[in-house]
């Protein structure tokens, strides 16, 4: 069965028992604090299991694209090694919110698996919760325990330990016992020697957990007790990749048609053969693993960087390059051509990367080439380690270096000292890793105190579209401490009138107001779950009654501005440049807004200036905003409203409409275009191969930006005596500058002749030979070029010039070429004997040589002395 059809009958088992199925939510988190990136299929769904939000739909069901490289899930180093753990795997899953429960979700699992699947029962085993002693107490599952009874005979049914049977999301929160179904993949005579339910979690290759039922019956509450939900969820999740190797009949994630295409072409391009060594093997379950994750999350939206998610991407992609430069002698870019044959496999349920498989491509190409150079410059400055090792021995502090400046991986310069017989001191590493990790932990120190929670089960309102001041009562606050601001508070609100960070927007300041008058400032506004908490600088002293909630207006009009401008801007460019341009990311803040899209060449300034016009034409035909709210999406999408990918969008969503550009948005804008006033471009530049950034201003910043113009062009008028005409007199003043410049060549010129008659006057006849010795003001060069000229013509001339110039002493000497050799006279050698007076030293040629030292009072000395080479 193809891993297509694997997918398709999935899903349509669920939807035939009423589940909606809904898109994979992007694999990059954008708004969740807590997690970079979506590590299980419940993750989209974590608000409605919290009550923060109330579901439209009881049942739902999906493929989600996760990533497990970082926080709580982090695979990464078994990637490759083993053949059933991935960076980016697709999660199956289906959902109840407060409908079926256990019986149900058991026997749908056993039937599709059994009866769509037709696995065979005899491979599959599934676990219990077995209660704990610990201070929860919890009882057996003994609910899950008889549906299973019902279906799988006894001795498939096995118990697991708290550790593996309960999930819980975090400290706090839904959670509840879980029952996993694992399969045995082993053949007949294997599983003759050892039992399965033996290898069952016990981390073998052939004995893996496929799927996952967690039972959601519990809160976990701030002081560490349970109570029971009203409400009771069905979260499930299932690795498609395994399944498929279960259905395919093979013994690895890797010999499906999920990953055998990616493997050919790794095979055809690196002339290698998966299969015949373990090493490269490995490096090429971790190139075609890899790829997945780094081409989804560009498609995602998330270029490779060097922080945060970005950094992530950056490092698994890093991963990859290092494996094939290692083990398959790869010295050129390459992973980006597998995007191709990635993109035409997973295409169809995934377009978002044949959509920008050109991008993609870019991306990973200039990534691989700028390693591929970092590994060179690395090898380079290994050797010279190597070269000044002690005892073939590397100590860690230098590993440390190249690894921490120069990006150069641990294990690489460990594997390539191992082959030329070096030891590397990994203790002194690893200290000086931890010392590094200990500095930024200390750094970014963080402490959050639990939730204090004042109403129960509110459900928040936010009323920032249409209002900037509301009566609001506090719901619940927690502390937060960091090392830089000390500490501070959490609060949610409800309702509120302040808009939380999203989109790219900035979230709002304000301040609240309490009954007595007493204000409590609101520094920044961001959404957690789905809820809108804001950061106070303190806790108000009485947190009962009502409060008055204020935002800063001037500061949400500014960004107002500027966010609608970006959707002017993005217009602008789509139509200017083409349609080939996607908004790439965008940040909106109040004194400024930055907007990056795909375009493959540096926009000109004409194309510039057309863009701004563009802009500026909107602005001046005061286009009204039309606003729609609840908006269904494919509605939306139909009437030409622009989406991002990588954007996760509800059922239904809201239109932002300013005449011809349409947006799903949930920003804040301007009334009318007429209230930006002006839109300028501040800057164009690359940000990655592909991706350009323009960053622009609006409103209250032109006018400044034009003022401080104004400002700087009055000061030059002053300079100027006032000039009517400014740029006139500059190129007047440029022009006279560059006739002086002519005739101050001129004088050094003459004056340069002058010297030289002058000089040739006072050659005296030394034993036969044309002589002069004599000091001189002019610089190195001027002597050298007055020394050849007055050479010229001359067959038998002797000239040593000295000069002391800004207290460093020179000395140049000049021998005629038929002199120099007919009497063995070396120009060279003068000079380097004559530098000791001058406390230097020099060289050249037999003809002309020079010298400098740091002694001018010698000067006289070796003025007189060089008569002596005439004797
Ligand atoms: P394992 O113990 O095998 O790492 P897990 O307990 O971490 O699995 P869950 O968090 O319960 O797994 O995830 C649900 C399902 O997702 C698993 O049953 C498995 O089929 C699949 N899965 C989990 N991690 C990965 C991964 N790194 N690569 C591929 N599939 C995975
Ligand atoms: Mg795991």
């Amino acid at each position: 069965m193809t891993s297509q059809k694997v997918r398709e009958q999935f899903l349509n088992f669920f939807k035939n028992k009423e589940h909606k199925i809904v898109p994979s939510a992007p694999m990059v988190m954008k708004n969740d604090p807590t997690l970079l990136f979506t590590n299980a299929g419940m993750n989209q769904f974590k608000e409605y299991f919290l009550g923060n939000t109330k579901p439209t739909f009881k049942r739902a069901s999906d493929t989600q694209k996760c990533l497990r490289v970082s926080g709580k899930h982090n695979d990464l180093e078994e990637v490759g090694k083993d053949t059933y753990h991935h960076t980016m795997f697709e999660m199956l899953g289906n959902w109840s919110f407060g409908d079926y429960f256990k019986k149900e979700a058991i026997a749908w699992a056993w039937e599709l698996l059994t009866e769509v699947y037709k696995i065979d029962k005899d491979c599959l085993y599934v676990t219990v919760f077995e209660g704990s002693e610990d201070a929860d107490q919890l009882a057996m599952d003994k609910e899950a325990y008889d549906f299973w009874k019902a279906i799988v005979p006894e001795e498939r049914i096995l118990m697991g330990n708290k550790k593996d049977n309960f999930w819980e999301m975090g400290d706090q929160g839904p959670c509840g016992p879980c029952s996993e179904i694992h399969v045995d993949i082993r053949s007949a005579e294997e599983k003759a020697k050892t039992p399965g339910a033996e290898l069952v979690n016990m981390d073998h290759p052939q004995v893996v957990e496929i799927w996952n039922l967690v039972f959601i019956q519990y809160n976990r509450k701030a002081n560490g007790q349970l109570e029971n939900l009203p409400e009771k969820h069905v979260d499930t999740g299932m690795g498609f990749e395994r399944l498929c190797m279960v259905l395919q009949g093979v013994q690895s994630n890797y010999d499906t048609d999920v990953f055998t295409p990616l493997i050919r072409e790794i095979e055809a391009i690196t002339e290698s053969k998966y299969g015949k060594n373990e090493e490269t093997d490995i490096a090429i379950r971790v190139i075609a693993d890899h790829v997945r994750a780094v081409a989804f999350a560009i498609a995602d939206g998330q270029l490779p960087s060097n922080t945060g998610a970005g950094y992530v991407i950056r490092r698994i992609l890093r991963r990859a390059i290092r494996y094939g430069f290692t083990f398959l002698d790869t010295k050129e870019p390459f992973i980006y051509r597998l995007v191709n044959t990635l993109a035409s496999q997973m295409g169809a349920a995934f377009p978002e990367l044949k959509n920008q498989q050109q991008l993609i491509e870019n991306v990973i190409k200039e990534e691989e080439n700028s390693f591929l150079s970092t590994l060179e410059q690395g090898l380079v400055l290994l050797d010279s380690v190597m070269k000044s090792a002690k005892d073939k021995k590397v100590d860690g502090d230098k590993a440390f270096e190249l690894y921490d400046t120069f990006g150069f991986p641990i294990d690489l310069t460990a594997l390539i000292l191992e082959e030329k017989g070096f030891a590397l001191d990994t203790e002194g590493f690893e200290q000086a890793l931890q010392a590094q990790k200990a500095r930024s932990r200390a750094a970014s120190e963080i402490s959050k105190g639990d939730w204090t929670v004042l109403e129960q089960d509110t459900e928040q309102e936010f009323i920032g579209y249409d209002a900037l001041e509301a009566q609001v009562k506090v719901v619940k606050y927690r502390k937060v401490t960091t090392k830089k601001e000390g500490d501070r508070y959490q609060l949610v609100f409800n309702p509120t009138p302040f808009y939380a960070e999203g989109g790219g927007q900035v979230g709002d300041k304000g301040y609240l107001e309490a009954a007595n008058g007493d204000v409590t400032y609101i520094l920044d506004t961001k959404k957690e779950n789905n809820e809108i908490v804001h950061f106070a600088e303190n806790l108000p002293a009485d947190l009962a009654g009502t409060f008055k909630a204020v935002v800063d207006k001037k500061q949400r009009q500014r960004t107002a501005s500027n966010h609608t401008a970006t959707h002017l801007l993005h217009q602008a460019l789509r139509e200017i440049l083409g349609t080939h341009v996607e908004q790439k990311g965008s940040a909106v803040h109040s004194k400024h807004l930055r907007f990056d899209f795909s375009h493959f060449a540096k926009v000109t300034p004409e194309e510039l200036e057309a863009v701004e016009q563009f802009v500026n034409a909107r602005i001046a035909g005061q286009i009204p905003l039309e606003e729609n709210r609840n908006v269904p999406v494919k509605q939306a999408l139909e009437a030409g409203a622009m989406a991002l990918f990588g954007e996760k969008y509800g059922d239904t969503v809201r239109t932002i409409k300013f005449g011809n550009s349409i947006e799903l948005c949930g920003g804040t804008h301007v009334q009318n275009t007429s209230e930006i006033w002006h839109f300028k471009i501040t800057s164009e530049g690359a940000v990655a191969a592909g991706i350009r950034r323009i960053e622009a201003i609006t409103s209250d910043a032109v006018k400044a930006f034009y003022q401080e113009n104004d400002a700087t062009l009055s000061d030059i008028k002053g300079l100027l005596n006032k000039a009517k005409d400014p740029v006139k007199a500059v190129a007047d003043l440029q022009d006279e500058n560059a006739q002086l410049r002519k005739q101050v060549e001129q004088l050094l010129k003459e004056k340069a002749k002058g010297l030289k008659s002058e000089l040739l006057n006072e050659v005296t006849n030394v034993n036969g030979v044309d002589f002069l010795a004599k000091q001189v003001d002019l610089d190195a060069t001027g002597i050298k070029d007055l020394l050849f000229e007055m050479g010229a013509n001359k067959d038998n001339l002797f000239v040593l010039l000295a000069a002391d110039k800004d207290g460093k002493a020179l000395l140049s000497c000049y021998i005629s070429k038929e002199l120099a050799k007919a009497k063995e006279l070396n120009a060279g050698q003068i000079v380097r004997e004559l530098g000791k007076y001058i406390q230097g030293g020099g060289g050249g040629q037999p003809f002309f040589a020079t010298a400098g030292g740091k002694n001018p009072a010698g000067i006289p000395e070796a003025l007189d002395k060089v008569k002596e080479y005439l004797n």
